[in-house]
């Protein structure tokens, strides 16, 4: 027989736990409401609220859609997703912000940013193109842990007058186990002493064949400081991106990736989001990580407010109910009765992680519709 806490049971009706432990008072149990109870006991409280007892299949709870795959005449091409990595002082921040002046939106709009861990930016020829705004390997080996594969395309920075570095390595390695594609961009070209050949070459030493050496890696000399070779360097993510036919289904209930999240004293929890699939709306009832809400607003890395993000757009959500943790899975749900269900399971799917015991078999869980 399962066992459920009062207090859980409760979260699943919908109905407060006092209330719970009063009607079993009644009916001459004492019970406080973080106690277990056996299945009948939970059959009995369910009937006494007026619910109907639903019992919940691990398949019907399965909302993160490891099996559900969109067809493919569904599918529509989004833009790529691009992390930048590095040695420390190799120019990533430098190289991030002088890229995200090229937007031409941002152009448009008068240029205020608002820092969100993501920004999309408008090429001159009308494309798209995200990056990841959390420069260094450790975010991204982070994010790869949680089961969060979000970059498609890693741009890797090498300073023209420092060459490759201890963090060059490992961020060459990460992404080889990644099996993410790379561009590298030599930086610094600016500097006198810049020698972007040598660069080329101690490359070969970890396997990395750049175009100017006929291998089949892009490689473009750039300058974070002068602006040299970034539209080179878009040039290149968008052939990349290309050659990978990056494509989504816009027309479903979206799902995206927390890149980071906070408090904020005033919105409350706030939490960066990339979409993966599907288009998040204002209005959306969600389910993040172990947290849940409802989209109340959207804002992008420009400050605007926003009523949609299709896919590979980067947007500050607010109207979720707690601080979700980077790398959670955010997924749009049709009502609050299954946002609290898939919440409830997730968070004992949490506390089953935390204390190491195995998770209570699902379908012999209950749910109880109202
Ligand atoms: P990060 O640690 O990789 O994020 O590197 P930063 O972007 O903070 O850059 C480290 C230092 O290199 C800063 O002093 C930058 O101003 C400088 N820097 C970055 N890119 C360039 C460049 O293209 N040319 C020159 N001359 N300096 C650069
Ligand atoms: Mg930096």
């Amino acid at each position: 027989p399962e066992a459920i806490t009062v207090a859980e049971l409760a979260n699943r009706m919908a109905e407060k736990a006092a209330d719970l432990v009063k009607s079993m008072f009644k009916m001459g149990m004492m019970v406080t409401v973080n106690q277990t109870i056996d299945q009948d006991t939970a059959e009995l409280l369910v009937e006494e609220f007026g619910h109907n007892i639903q019992r919940v299949s691990e398949s019907d709870i399965d909302i993160d859609h490891t099996t559900d795959v969109d067809p493919e005449e569904t599918l529509k091409p989004r833009p790529p997703v691009v992390t930048i990595m590095g040695h420390v002082d190799h120019g990533k921040t430098s190289l991030l912000d002088a890229l995200r002046g090229t937007d031409v939106v941002r152009g448009e709009a008068g240029g205020i940013t608002q820092h969100m861990g993501a920004y999309q930016i408008k090429t001159k020829g009308g494309d798209f193109v995200t990056f990841l705004d959390t420069p260094g390997h450790a975010a991204f080996t982070q994010m790869r842990m949680r089961g969060a594969n979000v970059t498609d395309i890693v741009v890797l920075v090498v300073a023209a007058d420092d060459g490759i570095m201890p963090q060059t390595v490992e961020a060459i390695n990460h992404t080889k186990a990644a099996g993410v594609p790379m561009i590298v961009a030599i930086n610094k070209c600016d500097k006198p002493e810049a020698n972007p050949q040598k660069v080329r070459e101690r490359l070969l030493e970890h396997s990395i064949v750049v175009e100017e050496m006929s291998g089949d890696v892009q490689d473009v000399e750039v300058s974070a400081k002068t602006g040299k070779g970034l539209d080179e360097l878009i040039e290149k993510i968008l052939l990349q991106a290309e050659l990978m036919e990056l494509k989504a289904n816009p027309d479903r209930m979206a799902e995206a990736t927390v890149i980071e999240a906070k408090l904020d004293k005033g919105k409350g929890p706030l939490a960066t989001v990339l979409v993966n699939r599907g288009t998040l709306k204002v209005g959306d009832i969600l389910v993040v990580g172990t947290e849940s809400g409802r989209v109340r607003a959207m804002l992008d890395d420009k400050g605007r407010q926003l009523k949609q993000a299709p896919p590979a757009m980067p947007v500050e959500v607010l109207g979720i109910g707690g601080v979700p943790m980077a790398g959670d899975l955010l997924t749009v749900v049709e009502s609050e009765q299954r946002a609290r269900e898939v919440s409830a399971y997730r968070q004992e799917q949490a506390t089953a992680k935390r204390t190491a015991m195995a998770p209570a078999s699902l379908d012999t869980m209950f749910s109880a519709l109202a």
